[in-house]
């Protein structure tokens, strides 16, 4: 078997992937531009290493087709959306795109895969190269007249053209979710029914983990930390977005890279979102959309887009959670969650993470600082 590139298998916990009975094994590879990786639980080293090698593939591909600055399908979609004319689409690229302009209507266009244009006035698409400046709102203000947005593309059957020449179409706040549910697809494709698929701190659990469900940590924002966890159900996903995972810094301050549609501005009023859902596309867009709407929105989003277990932080470090999240999710006491947090944290749950529950805490959701 060819081995593959990049990719590291654990041995820590993961060990005797050598013997060819059934054990866990674990891969990590980098794609899409995150660190990305596969625990396979109770598999044989031949339908682990199979099954490893054809998603760091897949995810390889959607690195360069999915993704509006690499060049590929993307790419060439927007050039000619951008020239006024129409271009056939694949099957899975036009399905995705079809379910974001849903969710942008659905969210009230809180969510928007069309804004390509904003993000790159912000210099969001090149964080290696900040700005000197903020964009000029005059800028802005000229964009956002001409009312960017998937729901303006027009299907021709797999072909699409756009309304307007101004849909810039950037799937930075589904793709993940999209590529979880293909991932999922693809290991149930080769006979593998418990693992956990985490892409950056995006993660689907399927199946369970020694007979007992996945315990998965959400990362306290300010630290690595969890501040909390909870047990997730086969096919469930948990997403995390953060104003604090990419940014652009311009002058002395720094430009989170979830930008609000209405205003064209980047969002600040809120510092994560977490939702889990079966639906892993969804979840990711929802998490995008509700870092849009803030605290206000926050059940009115939940509502409009089906979404029954959903965690907000807002800037002032309160907690906003659905009732389902409430039931859920058990709170961490740890040194490393500010004290307004914590003082939050106590009013909800009391419980303390155990020597005991602290081993069976399989994933982390959390996003690094930087990537
Ligand atoms: P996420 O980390 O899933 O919240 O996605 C953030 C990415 O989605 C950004 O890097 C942009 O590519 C894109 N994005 C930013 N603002 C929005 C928005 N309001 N709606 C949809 N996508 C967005
Ligand atoms: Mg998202």
């Amino acid at each position: 078997m060819r081995r593959l590139p990049g990719y590291v298998l654990s041995l820590a916990l993961f060990c005797a992937a050598c013997s060819p009975q059934p054990n866990d094994i674990r891969y990590e590879f980098f794609a899409l531009g995150t660190d990305v990786s596969l625990t396979l639980y109770a598999v044989t080293p031949q339908q682990a290493s199979v099954a490893a090698e054809l998603l760091e593939s897949y995810y390889a591909d959607a690195g360069h087709h999915w993704y509006p600055w690499a060049p590929g399908e993307l790419q060439s979609i927007n050039a000619a959306i951008a020239s006024g004319s129409k271009i056939a689409v694949s099957a899975r690229l036009a399905d995705v795109i079809r379910r974001a302009a849903e969710i942008e209507a659905a969210s009230n266009g809180r969510f928007n895969a069309g804004l390509g244009l904003l993000t790159e006035l912000w210099g969001l698409d090149d964080l290696s190269n900040s700005p000197d400046a903020i964009p000029s709102y005059a800028d802005i203000a000229a964009l956002l007249a001409q009312q960017p947005g998937a729901r303006r593309l027009l299907w021709d059957g797999n072909r699409v053209s756009s309304e307007s020449t101004s849909v810039k179409i950037d799937l930075g706040g589904i793709a993940k979710g999209a590529l979880l549910d293909d991932g999922i697809a693809l290991l149930r494709q080769q006979g593998i029914n418990n693992a956990i698929i985490n892409l950056g701190g995006d993660l689907t659990v399927i199946g369970n983990v020694h007979e007992r469900r996945a315990r998965v940590g959400i990362r306290a924002p300010t630290a690595d930390s969890p501040i909390a966890f909870l047990d997730a159900a086969s096919g469930e996903t948990i997403v995390t977005s953060g104003n604090y995972e990419r940014f652009v810094e311009i002058g002395d301050r720094r430009y989170t890279h979830i930008l609000d549609p209405s205003s064209g501005f980047p969002v600040t009023h809120t510092v994560s979102v977490t939702v889990v859902h079966e639906d892993a596309l969804l979840a990711d867009a929802a998490a995008t959309a509700m870092m849009v709407g803030g605290a206000d929105e926050f059940d009115a989003l939940c509502k409009a887009l089906d979404i029954d277990y959903a965690l907000l932080i807002d800037a002032s470090g309160d907690m906003h959670l659905t009732s389902g999240m409430r039931a859920r999710l058990h709170f961490v006491s740890d040194g490393h969650v500010t004290r307004r947090l914590r003082e939050r944290l106590h009013s909800i749950s009391d419980r303390r993470l155990t020597g005991g529950t602290r081993e069976r805490l399989h994933s982390i959701a959390y996003k690094p600082l930087f990537n």
